[in-house]
């Protein structure tokens, strides 16, 4: 069943879809070359509890970590370990917060360092296909609008789209009704309405759209071994229309805009 939310809900999540959004500006200025992922998880703990957020996965399903953080080809769900970041490498951090009950869902896949070109690509197109992602998110849509306008333009680009993992609605918990696909036919699924609160998250791997999990239970891995990018932001339904709660401007303060866009 879908939870519509009132205006005031949506502006108890808007707090903690910023509350993500700073955490993962914080972190932004603090990756590269030489830097493990387990310091950015107690970074990112730190700043949340200093915010009076709780760490929205550590302890989800049993998920031992404030942070999800995913490296080339891993795709999500990475646990944060003190194997050091490589130059090259991208890095998908996935960060959850509650507050005041309600959750903020929050992604990114950062550069480390200097990134190949044909990776850069697939970060901007990845970015671009959450952006369209989110324009369909509007009332006279239905839910497969989005993963429609996701699809079609990861695919023009020859990538795949992970088809195992969804976004979802946002609220008291943080994952609800309805299921997001990135992937989907026009005009099909539930309509979208007025207070729909959504967390939109394209996962798009370079190569093939197959995944792998792992033995630990938690990651996530492209079949053929290729990278896979993750941007997440929270989205709700007001005045017909889709507004962003989480955003990336904190991320673009500190470190700048990416150059691919
Ligand atoms: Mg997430
Ligand atoms: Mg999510």
């Amino acid at each position: 069943m879908i939870h519509y939310k009132s205006n005031e809900e949506i502006s108890i999540i808007r707090e903690s879809a910023l509350l993500v959004s700073k955490t993962l500006g914080m972190l932004s200025s603090e990756i590269k070359p030489g830097v493990a992922p387990l310091h950015l998880d107690k970074l990112a703990e730190a700043f949340i509890r200093d915010h009076n957020g709780v760490p929205g996965f550590l302890g989800m399903y049993g998920f031992p970590n404030t942070l999800c953080t995913s490296i080339n080809e891993q795709v999500v769900h990475g646990i944060p370990t003190k194997k050091p970041l490589q130059d090259g490498d991208i890095i998908s951090i996935d960060c959850g917060v509650v507050m005041n009950g309600f959750y903020g869902d929050h992604a990114f896949t950062f550069e480390v360092g200097e990134v190949a070109e044909d990776v850069r690509q697939l970060l901007k197109i990845t970015h671009e296909s959450l952006e369209l992602g989110i324009a369909a998110c509007k009332e006279g849509n239905r839910i497969e609008d989005i993963g429609y306008a996701v699809q079609t333009h990861a695919e023009t680009h020859g990538y795949g789209v992970v088809r195992e993992l969804v976004g979802h609605g946002l609220g008291k918990s943080m994952h609800e009704d309805p299921q997001v696909p990135n992937y989907g036919r026009r005009g099909r699924g539930k309509k979208i309405k007025e207070g729909l609160v959504v967390a939109i998250e394209p996962m798009i791997n370079l190569g093939t759209h197959r995944v792998k999990h792992l033995p630990d239970g938690w990651n996530i891995v492209t079949a053929d071994g290729k990278p896979s990018a993750h941007f997440e932001h929270d989205v709700a339904v007001v005045n017909g229309k889709p507004e962003v709660l989480s955003t990336f401007d904190f991320i673009y303060e500190a470190i700048g805009k990416p150059s691919y866009m």
